[in-house]
């Protein structure tokens, strides 16, 4: 998949520091109260950049919180006169939009649950056509990446250059700590496919409880994070949503003054010597490829002559031999037994796949 060629272009508006950014603040705007005490706290931590608070809230039911609406846009704005910092919210429709603009907010995120609709993004891009206002775009509930760069491009077309992405981690059916999967590769790739789009990390979206985002908030910025959106309430356990993911002003302090931000390229000495471990990896990756071609090659073998001989392809006495041997020699070896398995079972996919195409091939 390649994007939009003119999305490259994207200007990284970040404020270039080597600090991320942080976005803090409450998952729902519920009182004046709660959105003021909470933000006069976060304004104290020097690292706090813009404030967040869902105005309109989606809720997977409809008898939950929905959000204070319009009117805590009035509370935002008090906000932001007397902290300074930045607002951002989630707008949802052209309406939101158009009150979002109307008091002030700084800046605009596109929640996961309307990334996963092109017609809700659509009008969404075409309502902030010739307006100069940065966009977040969140991933989409699902994993997948065409998805969330469609979304990216839609916005980028209606004339967004200072656009910028949010990872919240995906739905994954299998059981995981997390209320959200991380999924790192997704935004990695994305990264690679958009080199100038800074990623925002929404560590609180991906954990959904305290305990984690310590661990998931270290692992973004060694991945090369631009910053982070991290969900705080002055009152954690009394918030209307997202009480177990939330964490009071004091400690995302101690969060932040805990985290180490490394350094992207090093001394010299350090990038020679990465250099030389890059060099014997591309060695070995060329010996990896030239192994799994050769062996390819053996399966066609394999393939054509089981076919003349009328055998099935699957043998399973055969692949349960192979995954006891090779995780045995491969375990002994120090390598992770699950990683094994899903090679093998790549590898395994990928013969029989091979073997079909030689049983359905004319003679
Ligand atoms: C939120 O940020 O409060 C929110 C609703 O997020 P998401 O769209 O990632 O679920
Ligand atoms: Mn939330």
């Amino acid at each position: 998949m390649s994007p939009d060629p003119s999305i490259k272009e994207i200007i990284n508006w970040l404020p270039s520091s080597d600090e991320p950014l942080v976005i803090a603040g409450p998952c729902s705007a519920e009182s004046r109260e709660q959105l003021l005490l909470t933000a006069r706290q976060l304004a104290k931590l020097p690292q706090v950049k813009a404030f967040r608070a869902g105005i309109w809230k989606p809720r997977t039911r409809p008898d939950g919180f929905e959000g204070v609406g319009a009117e805590g846009l009035k509370w935002m704005q008090e906000v932001k006169s007397e902290t300074g910092l930045l607002l951002t919210t989630e707008v949802a429709n052209p309406r939101h939009i158009e009150l979002a603009l109307k008091h002030g907010i700084d800046i605009l995120w596109i929640g996961a649950r309307t990334v996963v609709n092109p017609f809700s993004v659509q009008e969404l891009a075409e309502a902030v056509k010739g307006v100069s206002i940065p966009v977040l775009v969140k991933n989409p509930i699902t994993p997948d990446i065409k998805l969330w760069m469609g979304a990216l491009e839609r916005f980028h077309k209606s004339g967004i250059m200072q656009l910028g992405a949010i990872h919240r981690g995906f739905h994954y059916f299998k059981q995981s700590p997390y209320r959200n999967a991380p999924m790192w590769e997704i935004p990695i790739e994305l990264r690679r496919l958009l080199p100038s789009l800074p990623v925002i990390t929404d560590i609180s979206h991906i954990c959904g409880r305290r305990d984690l985002l310590q661990s998931i908030a270290q692992k973004a910025l060694d991945l090369e994070t631009n910053g982070l959106m991290i969900e705080s309430h002055f009152d954690p356990d009394q918030a209307l949503t997202d009480a177990a993911q939330q964490i009071a002003p004091k400690e995302l302090e101690k969060l932040l003054a805990q985290l180490i931000v490394r350094e992207r390229t090093g001394s010299i000495d350090f990038q020679h010597k990465l250099e030389e471990l890059r060099t014997e990896i591309d060695k070995l990756d060329g010996e990896l490829i030239q192994l799994l071609a050769r062996r390819m090659e053996v399966v066609s073998e394999i393939g054509a002559y089981k076919k003349e001989n009328n055998i099935t392809i699957l043998q399973l006495k055969r692949w349960k031999h192979i995954i006891e041997d090779r995780l045995a020699i491969g375990t002994n070896m120090g390598l992770d037994k699950q990683f094994l398995l899903l090679l093998l079972e790549l590898v395994h996919e990928a013969s029989i796949q091979q073997q079909t195409k030689i049983f359905n091939q004319q003679d």
